[in-house]
């Protein structure tokens, strides 16, 4: 061992005088006006506006990702109380288009959310008047993780505990070569990208797990510098996830050391109670962000159901041999067959996954998992694909999807916190061009293809002898009463059943419960 790094040493290979590293931060420091002056800052206002995108919840598979939101914000910081507060107004365009206006208050200790911020929204935002709850430990160590990215007094820190900061190897991205160092700010690790010719930081990287591409860059990059309020800011910052843009930030107004309102951080009396510990471990920050990104995030220590709602998820059976995975806010459909099982969508994540495979194979012991029909591509409804495949399922999808699942499942996840890695390349993959059935010479289960809006090569299961249907996104079976009128996603699924020639009494849903069939086919007027 000792002989192997003399011999780097003398190549000079992975190693970097420890001055290498300070001067890259000395030098960022400087290009952002001095050390001196920054540490000078007590009080920081920042103003901007952001855009979404979600590149998991396109239209077609691997397509254009979809524009999800547009938001104007106003941060306050307080560096001596380490205190944050986010006013947001976010015009949501998808999944539906609304407005939620509301505050985040992070303390060292917790994160609040005043307001309504999701269709998602947990036991506690939904019992407290006005709205409001107290963010879960995942929300909290996700958040802190971005604000800590963001914060001007990052570089500071790294200049403050250079035995946290190590040189890393350049990174290319197109022609340039940029410097980097890694920065351990327990329980974050940062790589931090320097602008070779300004010194000025140029990109902050975290090493992230997506539930769709497995192990992924996650980037904040900064440009377009210029002085607001005395300081340098980078007035387009952008977050990038594997290289495309998922959140594009505007910074149009800055003030430094302005008084605050004492009133600035007050936590509203009914949230005042003990918050959830800081989560540690794995957390699935891209889940945990970017279901922000289009108000859909349900603010749990569990990323599959609100743990304090419910004790869990469970199986239902809505039919003979028919269990409906449910208690969360994703659903899956397990069907057995005569000597295998056929399991519908695989929502959220591995975590789900080996939940519900696990329950499925206690309920029905000894048939193996064959197939796991996808009903569309979105991240929240197949990002715990892996576990399936892994247990040696063939995937089922839709027309066109079956070279977008080919890529997913060739990509490697050394970081997924659920699954050991392992090669799932040669995953046999089905595609769907009309309807396809699985049969064990007496059930039936088929998949038809539906002409629809919400998602190209999107499927709908059916049960043959429970008469039964399932159906994710265009409608949500369950307690929610249909509309009044009849909308392009449910007229897709009416015409799909005519199409198919089928006759569900029932239908049940990748969210919400089980419904019967009749009042949406009179809603269509059929
Ligand atoms: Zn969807």
């Amino acid at each position: 061992m000792k002989r192997v790094l003399l011999l780097l040493l003398l190549l000079g290979v992975g190693v970097t005088p420890p001055v290498y590293a300070q001067d890259l931060v000395n030098g960022a420091l400087t290009a952002l006006g001095g050390a001196e002056a920054l540490a000078q800052v007590k009080t920081l206002v920042v103003k901007g506006t952001v855009r979404y995108w979600e590149p998991e919840q396109s239209m077609v598979a691997g397509g254009e990702p979809r524009h999800a939101a547009d938001a104007t914000f106003e941060m306050t910081g307080d560096f001596t109380t380490h205190a944050i507060r986010v006013d947001w107004v976010k015009n949501f365009l998808y999944p539906s288009p609304r407005t939620f206006q509301f505050s985040e208050i992070m303390t060292p200790e917790a994160g609040y959310v005043i307001g309504i911020d999701s269709n998602g929204r947990n036991k506690q935002n939904r019992e407290t008047n006005p709205p409001g709850h107290i963010m879960s430990g995942l929300r909290f160590t996700a958040t802190q993780r971005e604000l800590r990215r963001a914060s001007p007094a990052l570089l500071l820190e790294m200049r403050n505990h250079p035995g946290q900061v190590s040189a890393s190897p350049g990174i290319t991205i197109g022609a340039v070569s940029y410097p980097a160092l890694t920065y351990q700010a327990s329980p974050y690790t940062f790589i931090v990208m320097f602008d070779p010719q300004t010194h000025l930081p140029v990109r902050i990287r975290t090493l992230d797990y997506d539930n769709i591409w497995g192990d992924s860059t996650y980037d904040l990059t900064f440009a377009d510098w210029r002085k607001l309020g005395g300081v340098q800011t980078a007035t387009s910052q952008n977050y990038e996830l594997n290289g495309k843009v998922v959140a594009e930030i505007k910074i149009t107004d800055v003030s430094v050391n302005a008084p605050l309102p004492t009133d600035r951080f007050e936590i509203p009396a009914a949230l005042q109670g003990t918050a959830p510990k800081p989560a540690s471990g794995n957390v699935p920050y891209q889940w945990v962000l970017r279901r922000q990104f289009i108000g859909t995030y349900l603010d749990s220590d569990n990323p599959s159901f609100d743990t304090r709602a419910t004790d869990g998820l469970k199986l239902t059976e809505v039919a003979p041999g028919v269990q409906h995975a449910v208690g969360g806010s994703h659903n899956s459909l397990i069907v057995e067959l005569g000597d295998a099982l056929a399991v519908f969508d695989a929502p959220v994540s591995d975590g789900q996954s080996n939940w519900t495979i696990t329950a499925a194979q206690a309920k029905y012991p000894g048939k193996p998992i064959k197939y796991l029909v996808l009903t569309h591509h979105h991240m929240d409804h197949v990002g715990g694909l892996r576990a399936y495949a892994a247990a040696g399922a063939t995937l089922v999808v839709g027309k066109g999807n079956a070279e977008h699942f080919r890529k997913v499942l060739a990509m490697p996840f050394t970081r997924n916190p659920d699954l050991p890695s392992r090669d799932l390349s040669k995953t046999n993959v089905v595609e769907v061009a009309d309807k396809y059935t699985i049969s064990d010479g007496k059930r039936q289960v088929t998949a038809y293809l539906a002409e629809n809006p919400h998602a190209n090569g999107m499927l709908i299961g059916y049960v043959a002898d429970a008469q039964l249907g399932f159906v994710t996104d265009l409608w949500s079976p369950g307690p929610a009463p249909l509309p009044d009128k009849i909308t392009p996603a449910l007229a897709a699924v009416v015409n799909t059943v005519k199409k198919a020639g089928i006759t569900p009494l029932k239908f049940a849903g990748g969210h919400g419960a089980t419904s019967d069939y009749a009042p949406l086919a009179a809603l269509a007027g059929n």
